[in-house]
């Protein structure tokens, strides 16, 4: 962590002996990097719920780049007792009714929406339109022209858009990536993931109302197999096919998918099988190199991941995903870059789900 901010000081440093026209920032970017250069930026986090709560805050206090700096909630006596917990000061607290006047708040460079799903492209594009650069969490949206609006918006906006995928930040799926692309092992023969949880809980929830979520498991749980595919091989699915479901509960899963299971198939004929889930825990990789399997379960968990290899266990020590994902974030728009994670990534991905819900409608094979 250390290295890496040392690195990201350097180059400002240099950026400040080059001269910032060859750095190519955008008036209203160059204005925000310079004015806060060694300065941690600000992040609002929208809703408060679970993943906020439980991992996005805590994260955020061993961020180096940026920090908790606002809440929007609906809820004021819940806002309240974040901003005590965190310290922030209530001028930065905002409803959702009045979080477009966050654009005059200068403590906020990026507001990090946490809501349920149907919910991500209004607030990612009101952000966008206050002037915030935004982190949106997966899945990205509830359609594929949802998700290219918002990455549309925050373009005209000249502001940068991340979404989620902490996976991009775990050392076992990133040690995946490099035996793949190094061919540690020799070449990839089969893919296998599977992501899901037991969701019996309150049937009120918003993950099981269609409006609110877009879709079940497929698209809360699958979406991160789907990145897992993608990921690791650097190569975008052509077509999904052997798509099926099963529900444990009909009437739980009356409106969203329970268990989904499909087939991806890549250009080169490569065929990644996929699982999500909502009545089985499931999270894992497995990955048949010609000279062996690599396994990595728990795959997908927040910390506590492990994986073996033909040469033994993987040993990495343990990271917190959404720290330094919101550190790279932080920095990239520092220093105006794009982020490895950005919003054309939730758009893929989405593009995947939708033909798997075409496959289990039409039963037929379909091309992402
Ligand atoms: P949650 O239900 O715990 O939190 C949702 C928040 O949104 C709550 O604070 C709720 O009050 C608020 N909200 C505002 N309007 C709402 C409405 N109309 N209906 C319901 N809630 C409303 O959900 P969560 O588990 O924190 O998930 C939030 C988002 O985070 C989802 O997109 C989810 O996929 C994502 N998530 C990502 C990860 C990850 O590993 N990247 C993990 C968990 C959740």
């Amino acid at each position: 962590m250390e290295k890496y901010q040392q690195l990201s000081r350097r180059g400002f440093i240099r950026a400040g002996a080059i001269g910032i026209g060859t750095l190519s920032l955008t008036p209203a970017l160059s204005a925000l990097a310079l004015n806060k250069p060694d300065k941690k930026l600000g992040i609002a986090i929208v809703g408060l719920g679970m993943y906020a709560g439980g991992q996005i805050a805590p994260a955020l206090q061993h961020t180096q780049n940026c920090y908790l700096a606002g809440l929007v909630s609906g809820h004021p006596t819940k806002a309240a007792e974040w901003a005590a917990k965190y310290n922030v000061p209530s001028k930065n607290i905002y409803n959702y009714q009045n979080f477009d006047t966050i654009a005059q708040n200068p403590d906020i460079d990026i507001v990090y929406v946490i809501l349920p799903v149907a919910l991500h492209k209004e607030y990612t594009i009101r952000a966008a339109k206050a002037g915030k650069h935004v982190i949106c969490e997966k899945p990205m949206a509830v359609t594929v022209k949802d998700c290219e609006e918002m990455v549309a918006a925050c373009k005209k906006a000249n502001r940068l858009l991340s979404i989620g995928y902490r996976m991009h930040f775990d050392p076992y799926a990133l040690e995946l990536k490099r035996i793949y692309q190094k061919q540690v092992y020799g070449k990839l023969k089969a893919f296998e993931a599977a992501n899901g949880f037991f969701y019996n809980t309150d049937p009120k929830a918003w993950r099981l109302n269609k409006a609110l979520a877009g879709g079940g498991s497929l698209m809360d749980m699958g979406i991160y197999t789907i990145q897992a595919a993608r990921f690791t091989t650097g190569m975008e699915p052509v077509a999904v096919m052997n798509v099926r479901q099963e529900k444990t509960n009909p009437e739980l899963f009356k409106e969203v998918d329970d268990k989904v299971f499909w087939d991806m198939e890549f250009p080169n004929g490569f065929v990644a099988k996929c699982k999500s889930s909502y009545s089985d825990q499931l999270s894992s990789v497995h990955a048949e190199f010609e000279r062996g399997n690599v396994d990595v379960k728990p795959a997908f968990y927040y910390n506590g991941n492990k994986g073996t290899t033909p040469d033994g266990p993987m040993n990495f020590p343990p990271v917190i995903q959404q720290t330094l994902q919101m550190d790279d974030f932080a920095n990239c728009v520092k220093i105006n870059k794009k982020s490895q994670v950005p919003g054309e990534e939730g758009v893929k991905d989405m593009k995947v789900v939708e033909a798997i819900y075409r496959g289990l409608a039409s039963g037929k094979r379909e091309l992402v």
